[in-house]
């Protein structure tokens, strides 16, 4: 069976910490889905078509790596395509009581997804994109943290 597995966020913007995971997981998973979810309660910084595009251009020409949006329950679009791992990246102690308890609610909703967490490679640890909103916001060059042009 093939492994597919979805790298879910929010990717306001999809930085190159969120690359390193993606490429790191090709190497386990025969497919990844990179999927935006969207959150009407909350305003984007960048537009999520815009980024959906943006992704795209990361990862052309690899054609085990699907870019893509949705609105629904994470552990719903997962089992609607056939994904039966959730990959996500792990940084700090912060980001593991987050991902913990989701991990745990979306085994719960679908007993059939396991959530795979990948660690942080140091260099791209500090990234985060809170803090390219921010620098972006402020008209600072964020270039060095994202892998593609704005
Ligand atoms: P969400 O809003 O779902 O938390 P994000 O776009 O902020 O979405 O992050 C998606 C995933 O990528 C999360 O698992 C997050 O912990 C992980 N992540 C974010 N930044 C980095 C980074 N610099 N290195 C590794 N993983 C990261």
């Amino acid at each position: 069976m093939k492994r597919i597995a979805l790298f879910p966020g929010s990717f306001d913007p999809f930085t190159k910490g969120h690359e390193d995971i993606v490429l790191r997981g090709t190497q386990i998973f025969d497919e990844i889905i990179i999927a935006i979810g969207y959150n009407s309660q909350k305003k984007r910084h960048f537009d999520i078509d815009y980024m959906v595009a943006k992704i795209k251009e990361c990862f052309s020409g690899k054609d085990n790596i699907i870019v893509d949006k949705y609105t629904e329950l994470t552990a719903i679009y997962a089992n609607r395509n056939g994904a039966n791992y959730l990959l996500r990246g792990l940084r700090n102690t912060t980001d593991f009581e987050y991902e913990n308890s989701i991990a745990m609610v979306n085994k719960d909703l679908y007993n059939g997804l396991e959530t795979v967490f990948l660690i942080t490679s140091p260099k791209f640890a500090f990234i985060s994109s809170t803090i390219i909103r921010e620098v972006h916001n402020y008209g600072g060059d964020v270039s060095k943290y994202i892998p593609y042009t704005l």
